[in-house]
């Protein structure tokens, strides 16, 4: 029988020596899953079950092999929920949350009580359902084109207990687009990723969805397409909200203003990188 705290300076050593970098903090957040407690360490004589020193045994080898941290747990916080995520889905990240702020945002400016919103490459779901859980009286589309990510994105939903309309589309097809009409909101983090970017991704980056990564040779693809495509979506005023990689600002606005949005503003991310774009539909 080994202690907790032996266990723990075990799973870190493990960690450690194949090169994880936080790896106090991933070990720590596989036995806070595996105990399902919030402050595992509180009772550190405390013997490991056979069955849990297996488990977390198990978590450890394949963090040390390079599988993202939240894969392993199954699921990762975004804003105030808990969404689940694995292979095929890409992992909400804390810059996301950008998108979040603006749309509000966006709600409380405009005073709209019942927005009609799309997001657009909706993956795991967390804008779509946390929008949803921020403005109950939304009506909330996601679209997605991964079966993969489907399967996660109804999950989640269901989890969550978010009414969103789920959709199996593909956003850069005009006869998906054609289908809405007077939305107040289209919101969008889509695939971004340069190729140059593509070859340097992090070990966890490049377990993630290529699909949900790679916005062609620029990165810059989807803004391209999703700008004309959608803009007749929207209704007069209405906003196109939308997340980027840094550096891709000016040629992001560049986009939005050859498709005649109108009152483009950016704001940054909890890094201070410019990060997310509004702008609107011309009244
Ligand atoms: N933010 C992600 C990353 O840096 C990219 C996700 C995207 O392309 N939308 O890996």
């Amino acid at each position: 029988m080994v202690s907790r705290s032996e266990m723990y300076r075990q799973s870190v050593e493990i960690l450690r020596r194949n090169d994880i970098p936080d790896s106090g903090f991933d070990a720590m957040c596989i036995f806070q899953n595996v105990f399902g407690e919030r402050n595992p360490m509180f009772l550190p004589q405390e013997n490991v079950s056979e069955e849990h020193e297996e488990q977390i045994r198990g978590m450890i080898k394949r963090r040390s092999e390079g599988e993202p941290l939240q894969y392993i747990l199954g699921e990762w916080d975004f804003w105030n929920c808990t969404f689940k995520v694995g292979e095929g889905v890409l992992i909400p990240r804390p810059d996301t949350e950008t998108l979040i702020e603006d749309v509000l945002k966006i709600c409380r400016r405009k005073n709209l009580r019942m927005p009609k919103i799309a997001d657009l490459c909706s993956g795991s779901g967390c804008i779509a359902i946390t929008l949803k859980k921020e403005i109950p009286t939304a009506e909330v589309y996601a679209l997605e084109l991964s079966e993969q990510a489907m399967g996660y994105l109804k999950w989640n939903s269901k989890l969550n207990g978010a009414e969103i309309n789920i959709i199996a589309a593909d956003v850069l097809d005009n006869r998906t687009a054609e289908k809405f009409r007077e939305l107040d909101i289209i919101v969008t983090n889509p695939p971004y990723l340069t190729a140059s970017e593509m070859n340097e991704l992090q070990p966890e980056v490049r377990r993630e969805p290529y699909m949900a990564l790679f916005g062609g040779n620029d990165g810059l693809d989807f803004y391209r397409r999703l700008a004309p495509l959608w803009r007749d979506s929207l209704k007069k005023g209405g906003s196109f909200c939308c997340e980027f990689g840094m550096g891709q600002h000016d040629a992001v606005k560049q986009i939005l203003h050859e498709n005649h949005f109108i009152n483009i503003e950016f704001s940054k991310d909890a890094g201070g990188i410019i990060r997310t774009a509004k702008a609107e539909m011309e009244e």
